[in-house]
């Protein structure tokens, strides 16, 4: 059943969604799951001098990667849409003039060159300029507050450009509630005139997204810090117009690993970690940035380490499946101070999701890899190598490094290692070791492994003399698992050629 609890995810498709931009989406999709509610994703594209043509897709593709896909959106139940704003001009015209008409916005047709003025003259008397109630109607100022309605009317008929600012309240003590941070208190004596309407024509984006956020029906809006210093005027503009306001939730920020500062793509560049969820080619520049995706990353565990930056469940338990995630989060337990991003934990949930998964998982994802390098072995067999080797795998392209040797024969053999335990009676003891592996018909691990273990004892030395030229001719180095597993998958014939093999060679 949906409730009333409806969020939205709002980016303005400027470019790559950065990891804190998944990081509000998650919050906004947890909490609305969590409350049988509905997830919208609407495209703030308002701003045309920042518009990046590919963006919006890579925000789709980016959330259906991550699992955390929109039930209302563009192209997809369009219920309250349209869900991108360039669409939605017409609205917000209406909305600026019913505002106007109320007293609450004024025209402005100050040039840009007049406000530099002012602004200059202000920093020479070492003030700050701020176009807002103390300087509105003092006559210096070009607006409708000013001018009469036959002026006001005579220039924007004369085709004479204009923006639509809020009428801010001159002193009022504006009193607020954030999920997360409580209550906020602010003087609106403070506040600057905020521009609605732009120029150009189109809204600015606190005009657009109030209205959005109202017609939308948005019960909670969660969303970055970065906006908390927006939400006088938005929580103004709801009064403007009559409306409840949404409850609000800005979320912390999320740090650099070192140092102090938000993270950005240059700290991902410099300690070699990506910020992107999907790598991203900028068409203009043709510039490739790294994402979790294409790093090996499975969107579970990306998600999870995500969840952690900035919420916590309150114990211990750190592995969420998304469905748990969704049964645990809770606005309440997210903090107000910053989460900083450390890739070194976003490793080990990568780590610690690879051991979650099935081996047949993870066999299908193995199966391509070997396919490319021209190596065809049955599912089963891919099977075992799997399970033999994830625990010690991050990515699954760590599994051809851990495991070439259950398909091909060692080309190189360890150099420190051979010269340190192939001795000179080395080839003649694997030359028995050969005869002794032929005559063996049970070639289970166990088996061989009790055989071989007997020839050794027999000969009275160290099993170090045998062990160790024996995983050299299979293996090629000191490493990999335990080595009669190995000698059961390979067989026997091959056991014996990579002997034969690796005394040629050394
Ligand atoms: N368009 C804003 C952004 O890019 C949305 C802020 C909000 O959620 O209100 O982050």
């Amino acid at each position: 059943m949906e409730s009333n609890v409806r969020v939205r995810f709002a980016p303005s498709p400027t470019g790559p969604l950065h990891i804190g931009g998944v990081r509000t989406a998650l919050y906004n999709y947890l909490f609305a799951k969590k409350h049988q509610g509905t997830f919208i994703l609407r495209i703030e594209d308002t701003d045309q001098t920042r518009y990046v043509a590919n963006a919006e897709q890579y925000i789709i593709d980016a959330l259906n990667w991550s699992n955390i896909p929109f039930d209302e959106g563009p192209n997809k139940n369009e219920k309250f849409g349209p869900y991108r704003q360039s669409e939605r001009k017409e609205i917000y015209k209406k909305y600026a003039a019913i505002l106007i008409e109320n007293g609450w916005a004024y025209y402005a047709f100050d040039t840009s060159e007049e406000l530099d003025f002012h602004r200059t003259n202000h920093e020479e008397n070492g003030k700050t300029f701020i176009y807002n109630w103390h300087n509105r109607e003092k006559g210096k100022l070009v607006n409708s507050l000013v001018l009469s309605t036959e002026e006001v009317k005579k220039r924007i008929n004369s085709g004479e450009q204009f923006v639509i600012r809020f009428k801010t309240p001159a002193d009022e003590i504006l009193e607020m509630e954030d999920e997360i941070r409580g209550k906020i208190t602010i003087e609106t004596k403070t506040l600057d005139d905020k521009i609605l309407f732009k120029s150009d024509g189109m809204p600015t984006y606190h005009l657009a997204n109030i209205v959005d956020d109202h017609l939308m029906e948005i019960s909670h809006v969660i969303r970055g810090e970065e906006w908390l210093p927006s939400m006088p005027l938005h929580i103004l503009l709801y009064k403007a117009f009559g409306w409840n306001a949404p409850k609000f939730a800005h979320l912390p920020l999320i740090l650099k690993p070192v140092g102090k500062g938000k993270l950005s793509k240059r700290d991902g560049d410099k300690l070699g970690f990506p910020v992107f969820p999907l790598e991203y080619t900028n068409e203009e520049t043709g510039d490739v940035s790294r994402g979790y995706k294409e790093d090996g990353y499975f969107a579970d565990a990306f998600i999870n380490m995500l969840a952690f930056l900035g919420w916590n469940p309150g114990t211990e338990q750190e592995i969420f499946s998304l469905d748990e995630l969704v049964q645990e989060f809770d606005l309440k337990r997210v903090s107000k101070s910053g989460a900083k991003f450390s890739p070194d934990k976003t490793k080990w949930f990568q780590q610690q999701y690879m051991q979650t998964k099935s081996n047949a998982e993870l066999t299908d994802l193995y199966l391509p890899i070997l396919t490319e390098k021209g190596i065809v072995k049955d599912k089963e067999f891919v099977q075992k190598v799997v399970s033999a080797i994830k625990e010690r795998a991050v990515f699954v392209d760590d599994f051809w490094e851990l495991s070439s040797f259950f398909f091909l024969a060692p080309k190189e053999f360890d150099e420190k290692a051979t010269n340190k335990n192939w001795k000179p009676e080395t080839n003649s003891l694997m030359q028995e070791l050969i005869a002794v592996i032929s005559s063996i018909e049970d070639f289970s691990s166990v088996n061989t492994e009790k055989v071989i273990k007997e020839f050794i004892s027999g000969k009275e030395i160290g099993f170090g003399k045998v062990m160790q030229p024996l995983r050299l001719s299979l293996v090629g180095k000191l490493a990999g698992p335990h080595l009669f597993d190995i000698i059961e998958m390979i067989g026997k014939k091959e056991t014996i050629y990579r002997i034969e093999n690796a005394i040629k060679n050394i």
